[in-house]
């Protein structure tokens, strides 16, 4: 298993995340995306949105505000009970989740064996008073305070008064812009049940223990569908809202496997009946083998009619689906896939990340979905000192970046600027020698041929720089690299 160290170093090293504000001392709760990073993120996004909003006929897409009208979060119910309890230390003024402090062994000098000090495990009581924590886990000289609930929403001020009307909130999931946008999208596109709504944008939770690098942030960014059901129809003897919750969960596993997570590193975690949110009828997470143990990377919910039924009462408007067979209206359930951003980003790094050894010497490379890849592209010049090697190597990044990330480097000795592509994961390298441009001075004319290297067999083929973009075309298509490479000579050795 790679561990958290070795990829927030990585990260850092080549570019994919920076800690935001570093100059400053760094906050240690939000993250910023580098050039690197912006691109693996980016395309996390786009495959995601190509694959569940633009490739079906039963979803549709929206992108509403961050900041809402302040109802919205009463009627969601976030203004009164997204909550945490935590907890504060007395001596040291740190926080922590109520639930978290328990997570960690503790000290325990116990009065009923007249104060003899103890070791008490993780989430145990002393076996003799019955005492649980009550000393700081950071410090472990204060007290702990009584829980009390603490509210995740940022709170802010909308226009130039700062008085408690212009109270609002940052959104702290996008899920509900789409609830209150129901009969928007519903009119404007006259779709019919079953349909779904997807949306990716920016959520904000004022996380008590933030923490593990990007897993738990305070500013990040969520990936949610709404899937509006009809509770009253039946598929195959079961009702529509748990035909349609079992098929969203398959769907997501498949997903996130198909590009790139280990299988074995992907579980499901179905909610107890005491973990359930109050709204929901059954909820499944979708967990991730996280160098910290099993997390959450995505949660499943049926929500019911909750949601909507709460804005039509705070609202006033009729939030409701009129079914033309039946002659009726109905307020639809809903199924809710909800994913973060920066955790399935993390998830796909982690799973990415190989450290293989070559000739004796250790090679790391980041073993990406070429979709997901940063750098699809990286075109190297062997030789930097031959003006015609470094003039065709340009031209041909200029050419491929038309259609796909491609850069150029000729900052170091080719073996070097291998290494450095494996590490960020770049696919196909494009290496423009002696033999492709030739010697005129010699009177020897070039073949007009580059090579072409395979990241993860580092194969290397030989290809007339005619065919390249024809090439990639089908290499970052759906072709297997064996397929394509078998139509051109090898260039190993
Ligand atoms: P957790 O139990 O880890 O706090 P949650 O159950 O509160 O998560 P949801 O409200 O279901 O999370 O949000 C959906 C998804 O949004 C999560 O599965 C996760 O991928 C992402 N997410 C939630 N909170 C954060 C956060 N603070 N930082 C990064 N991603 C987050």
């Amino acid at each position: 298993m790679t561990s958290m160290d070795v990829i927030v170093s990585l990260c850092k090293r080549r570019g994919f995340v920076f800690q935001s504000s570093e100059i400053y001392g760094g906050t240690g709760s939000c993250w910023d995306y580098g050039p690197l990073g912006v691109e693996l993120k980016n395309n996390i996004k786009r495959v995601w949105w190509r694959d569940f909003v633009q490739q079906r006929d039963d979803m549709v897409g929206l992108d509403a505000s961050i900041l809402m009208h302040a109802t919205v979060w009463k009627a969601s119910g976030h203004v009164d009970s997204f909550t945490d309890p935590m907890v504060d230390c007395r001596e040291c003024k740190r926080r922590f989740r109520a639930d978290q402090v328990d997570e960690l062994a503790w000290t325990h000098y116990c009065e009923s064996t007249k104060g003899n000090k103890f070791t008490i495990p993780a989430g145990e009581a002393c076996r003799h008073c019955g005492a649980r924590r009550t000393l700081c886990p950071e410090c472990g000289k204060g007290q702990l305070t009584a829980p009390r609930q603490f509210n995740l929403m940022f709170r802010t001020f909308m226009g130039p008064v700062e008085e408690d009307a212009s109270v609002t909130y940052l959104r702290p999931e996008t899920a509900q812009g789409i609830f209150v946008n129901f009969d928007n999208v519903l009119q404007s596109t006259r779709r019919k049940l079953p349909f779904g709504v997807g949306q990716i944008g920016k959520a904000f939770r004022n996380e008590i223990t933030p923490g593990n690098f990007i897993f738990r942030t305070r500013e990040f960014e969520q990936m949610e569908i709404e899937f509006f059901v009809n509770p009253h129809e039946t598929i195959d003897g079961r009702p529509a809202d748990e035909h349609w919750h079992d098929r969203w969960i398959a769907e997501c596993q498949a997903w996130f496997t198909r590009y790139g997570l280990q299988p074995d590193h992907v579980k499901l975690h179905e909610h107890a009946r005491d973990e359930l949110a109050h709204y929901s009828k059954r909820t499944v997470d979708l967990l991730y083998h996280f160098p910290m143990g099993w997390s959450e990377l995505m949660g499943i919910a049926n929500r019911t009619d909750y949601d909507l039924k709460q804005h039509a009462k705070f609202s006033g408007k009729s939030l409701t689906w009129f079914d033309e067979e039946r002659k009726e209206h109905l307020v639809p359930f809903v199924i809710e896939p909800s994913a973060g951003v920066d955790r399935a980003l993390l998830a796909f790094l982690l799973d990415a990340y190989r450290e293989e050894e070559v000739r004796g010497e250790k090679r790391v490379v980041l073993r990406f979905h070429p979709e997901l890849a940063p750098v699809k592209i990286a075109v190297l010049p062997l030789l930097k000192k031959r003006p015609e090697i470094v003039a065709t190597g340009q031209d041909l990044r200029a050419r491929l970046a038309r259609r796909w990330v491609a850069i150029y480097d000729d900052t170091a000795a080719i073996g070097r600027l291998y290494r450095r592509q494996d590490e960020v994961g770049t696919p196909y390298c494009v290496t423009v020698d002696v033999k492709t441009v030739g010697d005129l001075g010699k009177g020897e004319v070039g073949d007009q041929r580059v090579t072409i290297r395979e990241r993860d067999s580092m194969q290397q083929i030989r290809v007339p720089i005619a065919d390249l973009e024809s090439v990639f075309a089908r290499l970052l298509g759906d072709t297997p690299w064996a397929d394509v490479a078998a139509a051109y000579p090898s260039a190993d050795g």
